[in-house]
């Protein structure tokens, strides 16, 4: 799949700059699901096209799948390597994430420059047609040229495909191009190819809040992008909430409460199942293992009983957002003693993680590769030797609920696996007795009568 990125203002090769990629040089990244890469057909200081190629390796996705899916030959016949999805939509998020977020350090000035810019998308699937595909991209100031593609060129009675070649031209920032293909790009295929987590409506409203909000269509995005009704109402009313457009929004709002079925937000659920154990076990000082973007932690600090908390995650871009999450920046000093946020791995031993009472590790081991699994418990256990241990991760029987798994039958792409009841018990059981710990597991989330609960907890106690 292709998307390129033309800007026609002088000194076009600006935009080299402002992608922080060099014109002169190939960029490849490993996006789990297969290899991006971004190149410049053409650099010269009229016209710059740098050009997101990404190679989707459907093979190795299929040798990843559990054994219990039988999608036929779907996983070898699809047009993921083809045409532009969420999948290109994820693999700009990682080949550009400086650019998103409005950084330039070389030439801080770039950022806020308006160019004139010109997107191309050779195959994009559009649900609804052009129609739809100009209800997204007109608002936002661009001009549409787009023709379906037909399903079979030899044979013109059959008809358009859902495909479309499509050239947008715009006054746009690079920033919010990239932010309008972002977000706009699942919406347009309207089926996303991972797991959405209640941390899609964070990335959403990252990415969309500042033109979604006066977008005519951010019903349709909210509700396309999200997939799940309860995200696209949280969506709507946090938009709601911060802009100033609030009947307007309110009407929106309603009719997604009306839509919306079930009232689980299992997030939500899974925090405060992770509270009230650590309540239970005592607080005091607590350890987030694989803290991510600080959720659990901007909880923890709320709970008096926490005297100090610590996060720890191996991905820097999540600590930032740690970091902007719980506003550390604006805490006062005192505030600002009892938290702390560092990088490191659970995979290896470490002499911060500990004197902590409570270790917790919330949907953290699933991404572990299963090899590692040992001295990932030697780490935690041994180690890391916290009295307590609150541990979550999905129970993978509960999949059959959900309609939105990746091609493995998994939640999301970088789940290395997910256990069954009995697997977690096994493991647990065994952690517990082998590092001397007690083990009490406990299902989090509407219990489904044959597949149980969405979510497992093992709190451990020494
Ligand atoms: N606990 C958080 C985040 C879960 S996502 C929450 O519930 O919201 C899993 C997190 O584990 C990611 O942020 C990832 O960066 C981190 N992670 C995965 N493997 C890790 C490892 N070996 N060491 C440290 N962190 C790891």
């Amino acid at each position: 799949m292709l998307v390129s990125l033309t800007s026609t203002s002088p000194v076009a090769t600006d935009l080299g700059f402002l992608l922080h990629k060099h014109p002169d040089r190939v960029r490849s990244v490993d996006v789990g699901f297969g290899r991006a890469h971004v190149f410049y057909p053409e650099a010269t200081a009229r016209r710059c096209t740098a050009t997101t190629y990404v190679e989707v390796d459907p093979l190795g996705r299929t040798r990843h799948r559990g054994r219990r899916s039988a999608r036929g030959l779907e996983p070898y016949l699809n047009d993921r390597p083809y045409a532009a999805s969420s999948m290109l939509s994820v693999a700009l998020g990682r080949l550009f994430g400086t650019a998103l977020r409005g950084r330039c350090d070389d030439r801080p000035e770039l950022v806020a420059r308006q160019l004139d810019l010109e997107i191309e998308l050779p195959v994009v699937p559009v649900r609804g047609g052009p129609a739809v595909l100009r209800g997204l991209f007109e608002p936002l100031g661009y001009d549409l040229d787009c023709a379906p593609i037909a399903l079979d060129s030899r044979f013109p009675a059959w008809g358009d495909s859902r495909y479309v070649t499509a050239r947008l031209a715009g006054r746009q920032t690079v920033r919010s191009a990239l932010e309008h293909l972002y977000v706009l790009l699942p919406v347009l295929d309207d089926a996303k190819h991972y797991w959405i987590g209640p941390d899609e409506v964070d990335k959403l409203l990252l990415r969309g809040g500042d033109w979604l909000r006066s977008h005519p269509e951010s019903e349709l995005i909210a509700r396309r992008y999200l997939r799940l009704p309860d995200f696209a109402r949280e969506a709507l009313a946090r938009l709601a909430d911060a802009g100033e457009d609030a009947d307007f929004l309110d009407t929106q709002h309603d009719a997604a409460e009306r839509a919306s079925e079930s009232p689980i937000r299992l997030g939500e659920q899974r925090l405060e199942a992770v509270l009230e154990a650590v309540r239970r076990v005592g607080a005091g000082r607590v350890v987030d293992l694989g803290c991510g973007e600080g959720r659990l932690l901007e909880r923890l600090l709320a709970e008096p009983a926490v005297s100090y908390a610590m996060g720890v995650d191996a991905s820097v871009g999540a600590l930032e957002r740690a970091e902007r999450r719980l506003k550390l920046d604006q805490m006062s000093e005192r505030r600002r003693e009892r938290v702390r946020l560092i990088q490191g791995a659970l995979t290896y031993t470490d002499t911060r993680l500990r004197g902590f009472d409570v270790a917790t590790v919330i949907e953290v081991v699933e991404h572990l590769d299963p090899e590692r699994l040992d001295v990932f418990a030697e780490v935690v256990f041994g180690h890391v030797c916290a009295a307590s241990v609150v541990l979550t991760t999905p129970n993978r029987e509960h999949n059959a609920n959900f309609e939105h798994l990746d091609a493995r039958g998994l939640r999301h792409e970088d789940h290395r696996f997910e256990w069954t009841r009995r697997e977690f018990e096994a493991w647990a059981g065994d952690v517990a007795a082998r590092f001397g710990y007690g083990l009490d597991i406990s299902a989090v989330g509407a219990v489904d009568p044959v597949c149980g609960p969405p979510t497992q907890m093992a709190v451990f106690r020494r």
